[in-house]
């Protein structure tokens, strides 16, 4: 996947909230360019990724929302894109889906500390509707193009084990021919030698009907990630 090198904001510079205020912070990234980052570590890449333009999704949105967690984490975990508050704080995992999913980890004896969270696009994707904003789900072409980001955090933090959490996720990761709802709860052996399961996405489970339909759809969530329970144990 061809980068274009150009300059990285300088270190511990923050994001800027508006993107009038991006594009004068930023304005040395050319459009449809990702930067290079300027080191090998996690915070030269989430640093490069603060001022990509390598997609139209960088404009609306209020900042890159980078993955955060341990540099060395055995396990990833993998999401689609942030949403609207995690679009706000700029830290994954910190709307309601991520908290069924911290709920779901807490109840197996997992610390979502030790879990690397990140996203297979960086960037928010909404639709205004009045004062909301609408989630919506980001086109194959961004996706693809966002993709630089994962595999680079993928290689730097090197985990044992990827975990994904709904279709764009798992695709992402393993393939476009990956199909979620026959093959999720199973690990795969990546062409890396790694191994990696998919789930639901925990904002599928939010979004079922009825507390009944809920309640069952949280279970087979859990369930999956139940598979984590080994690899915690074998640490
Ligand atoms: S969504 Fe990804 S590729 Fe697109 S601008 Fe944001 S960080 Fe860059």
């Amino acid at each position: 996947m061809p980068t274009r090198a150009t300059s990285t904001p300088p270190a511990g510079a923050r994001t800027p909230r508006t993107p009038r205020a991006r594009a004068q912070r930023f304005p040395e990234v050319p459009e449809g360019t990702a930067p290079e980052p300027a080191g090998r570590g996690l915070k030269a890449l989430r640093e490069a990724a603060a001022a990509c333009k390598r997609c139209d999704l960088w404009r609306p949105a209020t900042q890159t929302v980078f993955g955060k967690g341990p540099a060395r984490a055995r396990i990833v975990v993998v999401g689609e894109q942030p949403g609207d508050r995690e679009d706000l704080a700029g830290e994954p995992f910190i709307g309601p889906a991520g908290l069924l999913f911290r709920r779901a980890l807490d109840e197996l004896g997992i610390d979502a500390d030790t879990l690397y969270l990140t996203n297979a696009v960086k960037h928010f994707k909404f639709e205004p509707r009045g004062k909301r904003r609408i989630h919506k789900q980001p086109t194959p072409a961004e996706q693809k193009a966002c993709h630089l980001w994962l595999e680079r955090e993928i290689a730097t933090v090197k985990p044992e084990v990827v975990v994904c959490l709904g279709a764009i996720a798992a695709k992402a990761v393993f393939g476009a021919k990956f199909s979620l709802m026959k093959q999720h709860g199973r690990w795969q052996t990546l062409l890396d030698g790694r191994r990696a399961f998919a789930t639901m996405h925990p904002s599928w489970v939010l979004r079922q009907p009825g507390d009944e339909e809920r309640e069952l759809a949280y279970r087979g969530f859990r369930d999956d990630l139940a598979l984590l329970t080994a690899v915690d144990d074998a640490g």
